[in-house]
């Protein structure tokens, strides 16, 4: 008795959440504490805070999406996407596909 087992872990999905930088960002790092240095699955290097408020930052972005793909989740519809410049001169009419 006594070892720190991993497998035995209750793991549901590849990454946590840690909130740090005033926004909530996900990690692969498996355990962290409040005010560990995590590395982001956005890249960025944040320090965890584990304050009650920090759970309702804002959501960063890129690990949103990053999670959703290491979950193999979808993302939802209705998420902003940005769109690359069209090539042509005619700006393109959104959802004017009526049925027939
Ligand atoms: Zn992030």
């Amino acid at each position: 008795m006594g070892t720190t087992s991993s497998d035995a872990e209750w793991r549901p999905h590849p990454f946590s959440w840690a909130p740090g930088a005033q926004q909530r960002h996900a990690t692969t790092t498996r355990r962290w504490s409040h005010g560990a240095e995590v590395v982001a699955l956005c890249g960025a290097t944040v320090v965890a805070d584990n304050s009650v408020q920090a759970w309702w930052w804002t959501t960063c972005e890129p690990c949103d999406v990053e999670a959703h793909r290491l979950a193999g989740v979808p993302m939802p519809p209705g998420v902003p996407r940005r769109r690359g410049p069209t090539t042509g001169g005619t700006p393109v009419v959104g959802g004017a596909a009526l049925p027939r």
